[in-house]
């Protein structure tokens, strides 16, 4: 991808990489800094407060039991033989004395201590019996980009004289740039997640993450981090309800409130459920971390997670569906998803639909292709270039309006530069790498004067 090369040279000669990150005015929250850790946002390789070599070999799973936030990690200290345990992530340094780790048997086998700030006097993580524990500081300032954006106000930029004056065919290079760039950054961290967990897992956290939509991918990224694909297909039968329970949708044992029809379903589920409720107990989300209202009934979380129980159970042909890397015929097995309860119900309180309604509807099988099947192809070695410049832009949102905003003002082609995926993705990440690094009123913003330099 030669122009993504380009776009590459562009921000390295403007120096984006070097300059302070946008400030995040939302400080992440705990779990989500959690979910970043175990995706393996931070990197890999550390270097503990004590000046020692970290690397995590294997991330482990989110625990189940009472102690630390993750077990059977795997972690090198130095050169030395790898160590299996549990690792605890805390948002401060002191949380492991304020918490009470110290004395708590069930962080025995701690490994790793990983907080996000650190004190002014040092805090020792030693364990019951007196064993140091590594700890380990990481700087959200470094993730890529945050789950959710913030977003300045769409004043028109000073770019947009430039980029008027520049012949159509010339802008579609530039946003053609940016998008392969952009591919090219998803590809490597799906690529890192496939290192960290493994291939099938790995697309069922991205696939997951892909149906919370913005609202609620926090919340879908937990669920199949806690939930690996591997124990939910264990789960036979009880697949389903597992999800729903951890979801923590079954907590109502009051059947009335549901509708007659409905009842049968919630019966069945919460059956199911019961039997593993005491055991995942610790696995429950949050009910404040789901975002409810503003989502469209189509895309409610239950319809969601109903339709990630269908995958999940049509899982082998999935990956038969892949083996051609190829959009269309990924495109035609979400189309074919089908669900006896879901086709028909916005949330598990309502009265049926009139009609059947898709599982997954096309706007939402063009956000997985971009976002996770095309760069996973191309991390897999695929050329996949074609095949995304062709997919259509169905959805906007706030940041790539601003985005457009910002960069294009009232230019009269303006919609043509949003019409494709491809070209969304391109702006999204010009207005990434200069609009959200900017603090001069674009005064010092040096896109303007590469854009006349573009050839
Ligand atoms: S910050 Fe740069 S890219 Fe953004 S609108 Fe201003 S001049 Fe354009």
């Amino acid at each position: 991808m030669l122009l993504a090369d380009r776009y590459a040279e562009l921000r390295d000669s403007a120096r984006v990489h070097e300059r302070a990150l946008f400030p995040l005015q939302r400080t992440p929250s705990e779990l989500e800094l959690q979910a970043r850790w175990f995706a393996g946002d931070f990197g890999r390789r550390f270097h503990s407060v004590s000046g020692d070599d970290v690397e995590i070999v294997q991330f482990g799973t989110w625990n189940h039991a009472a102690g630390p936030d993750f077990s059977d990690a795997v972690v090198r200290l130095n050169t030395g033989d790898p160590i299996r345990g549990t690792i605890e992530f805390d948002l401060a340094d002191r949380s492991w004395e304020t918490h009470g780790h110290a004395t708590n048997p069930a962080f025995e086998d701690a490994i790793l201590h990983v907080f996000v700030h650190q004190s002014n006097r040092a805090f020792f993580t030693r364990t019951k019996s007196n064993r140091n524990v590594p700890q380990v500081r990481v700087d959200p300032k470094i993730l890529p980009d945050s789950f959710s954006a913030n977003v300045p106000p769409a004043r028109p930029g000073r770019c947009q004289a430039p980029l008027r004056d520049l012949p159509e065919e010339r802008l579609c290079r530039i946003l053609a740039a940016a998008a392969q760039f952009r591919l090219q950054r998803k590809a490597a961290r799906i690529k890192n997640i496939v290192e960290n967990h493994g291939r099938d897992e790995a697309l069922f956290q991205e696939i997951s993450a892909a149906l919370g939509y913005k609202e609620n991918k926090l919340a879908f990224t937990l669920l199949a981090q806690r939930l690996p694909l591997g124990f939910l297909r264990e789960q036979g039968d009880d697949t389903e309800a597992t999800l729903f329970g951890v979801a923590g949708f079954l907590e109502a044992p009051d059947l009335c409130i549901y509708a007659r029809e409905t009842r049968g379903y919630v019966r069945k589920l919460w059956d199911r459920w019961w039997p593993h409720r005491d055991a995942m107990q610790r696995l429950l989300l949050p009910a404040k971390l789901w975002r409810l209202s503003g989502t469209r009934p189509l895309n409610h979380p239950q319809r969601r997670l109903g339709a990630l129980a269908t995958l999940i159970n049509a899982w082998p042909s999935f990956t038969r569906s892949l083996t051609k890397k190829n959009a269309k015929t990924a495109q035609g097995f979400f189309l074919g998803l089908r669900h006896p309860f879901w086709n028909l119900h916005y949330t598990l309180a309502s009265e049926p639909a009139a009609r059947q309604m898709a599982l997954v509807g096309e706007s939402r099988i063009a956000e997985i292709l971009a976002n996770v099947l095309l760069p996973f192809f191309l991390a897999e070695g695929a050329d996949v270039w074609a095949a995304y410049e062709k997919l259509p832009a169905r959805l906007s949102n706030r940041r790539l309006e601003t985005g457009a905003a910002r960069l294009f003002g009232g230019d009269p082609r303006r919609p043509h530069f949003t019409k494709t995926i491809a070209r969304q993705q391109g702006l999204l990440q010009i207005y990434e790498d200069f609009c959200l690094q900017d603090n001069s009123d674009c005064a010092q913003c040096p896109f303007p004067e590469q854009m006349r330099k573009w050839k």
